[in-house]
């Protein structure tokens, strides 16, 4: 049995690849389109998370980049849940994590980044969060709200991240992940070893997938 066979396939499930639909739409209206995304989630916004999504003022219906019809009426095949395993350009074929293989004649890969794992003693503590996804945004969410719910101090403003983010961005450092920011903002909590590891992390160029 042959592959089945898109025009566009549309590798990422993120803003780009959610704009990348809509652009090539606006030029042809017919051509087979795929996008595939490895996260369940239909392709959202991510800087609600650490803002209004975060604090609950936002529902999840409002930060999706494009309505559910929207792929229905123009004719996008929308793939959630799903991961590109490997790219074989000389067959211009893509294959997912259960194995399909499905081929291409134009294929774009927006699937942007992902956080830096803290390598530090504690790292592996269970409430050591990341901010990366809508999960990950809920299990954050549900942990400050059970810690304000028992009285224990929880996270510190995120809007202090997101300064800090702008000013590594600008100063042309890139994106990096918010647990070390967090950790970067709260010098006097610091013990040897995070310091040492953040000085690193600090100076070494952030590579992006
Ligand atoms: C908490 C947070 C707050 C932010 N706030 C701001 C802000 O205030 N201002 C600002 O300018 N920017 C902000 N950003 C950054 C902004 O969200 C990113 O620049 C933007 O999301 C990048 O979009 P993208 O589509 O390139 O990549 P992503 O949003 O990373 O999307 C890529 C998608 O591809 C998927 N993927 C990866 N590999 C595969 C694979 N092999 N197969 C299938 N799918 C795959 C990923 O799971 C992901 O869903 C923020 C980011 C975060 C996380």
């Amino acid at each position: 049995m042959s592959a089945p066979h898109f025009k566009y396939i549309l590798v990422g499930g993120g803003i780009a690849a959610s704009s990348a639909a809509q652009a090539i739409r606006a030029i042809d209206t017919e051509g087979g389109l795929l996008l595939l995304g490895q996260e369940v989630n239909r392709p959202y916004h991510r800087p609600p998370l650490s803002k209004d999504y975060l604090l609950g003022r936002q529902k999840q219906k409002e930060i999706f980049t494009l309505p559910d019809e929207w792929f229905i009426q123009h004719n996008v095949e929308l793939r959630t849940g799903r991961r590109a395993s490997l790219l074989d350009t000389a067959r211009r074929m893509v294959a997912l994590d259960n194995g399909q293989e499905i081929a291409f004649d134009k294929l774009l890969i927006a699937t942007g980044a992902s956080p830096n794992r803290l390598k530090i003693p504690g790292a592996d503590l269970p409430n050591v969060f990341y901010l990366r996804s809508l999960t990950d945004a809920d299990r954050l969410h549900n942990a400050i709200e059970k810690a304000q719910r028992e009285g224990r101090p929880h996270a510190q403003s995120h809007a202090g991240h997101d300064r800090q983010r702008r000013d590594e961005r600008d100063a042309g450092i890139g994106e990096r992940e918010m647990a070390v920011l967090a950790q970067q903002q709260r010098q006097h909590h610091r013990k040897p070893p995070t310091a040492e590891f953040l000085e690193q992390h600090r100076q070494t160029p952030v590579h992006r997938r």
